[in-house]
């Protein structure tokens, strides 16, 4: 007797077909300003990159700046870049998963924040939608954002712009 055939049959019903995209690259600003700030964006860099569809493709240094229409202590901001295989509102959504879990609150706008992750580019795509806009609307204003992502991606921020934001307070940290 030949033994008992144990492998699965094939299973011939149609798959549902994911919603897989071609990845993009995604530039996503990092902030805080409450609680342990440096730990808390280098934790929220490592949860970034092990999101689903996801890899983590650089990250800049850690900078520290003085709050820009916020409160409270000076912000640790840093810029990443991650290839990711989510939608863009896949992508925001991910990232106030980890908001929260950073302990972020919004009691009114503007206020300081644990941890605060905004999508500054999403590939070249321009998004404008009633919960997400990108390319981020105030990015070219920010010094705690073009600093960083001129170190990861140069090519991204122009020698005017960095010039129009250079009057605001952003040191790279090496020690924190
Ligand atoms: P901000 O980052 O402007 O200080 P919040 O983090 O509280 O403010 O975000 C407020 C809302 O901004 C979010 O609920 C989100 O829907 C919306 N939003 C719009 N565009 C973006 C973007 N590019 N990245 C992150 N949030 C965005
Ligand atoms: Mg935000």
């Amino acid at each position: 007797m030949p033994p008992a055939l144990t492998t699965p049959p094939i299973d011939r019903r149609p798959k549902r077909l994911e919603a897989m995209r071609d990845p993009v690259v995604a530039t996503i600003g990092l902030g805080a300003n409450l609680g342990e700030a440096p730990a808390t964006v280098r934790a929220a860099i490592a949860s970034i990159g092990a999101l689903a569809q996801t890899q983590l493709l650089c990250a800049s240094s850690l900078y520290r700046s003085a709050p820009i229409a916020s409160s409270g202590p000076d912000y640790v901001n840093a810029v990443v870049q991650v290839r990711t295989a989510l939608s863009a509102p896949a992508l925001l959504a991910e990232l106030q998963t980890i908001e929260l879990a950073a302990g972020r609150e919004r009691p009114y706008r503007n206020a300081p924040r644990t941890l605060d992750l905004d999508v500054l580019l999403y590939g070249h795509a321009q998004i404008s939608s009633r919960t997400l806009t990108v390319p981020h609307p105030r990015m070219q204003q920010r010094a705690f954002v073009l600093l960083p992502l001129s170190e990861i991606a140069p090519e991204l921020v122009s020698a005017e712009a960095l010039q129009a934001v250079g009057d605001q307070l952003v040191h790279r940290e090496i020690g924190i």
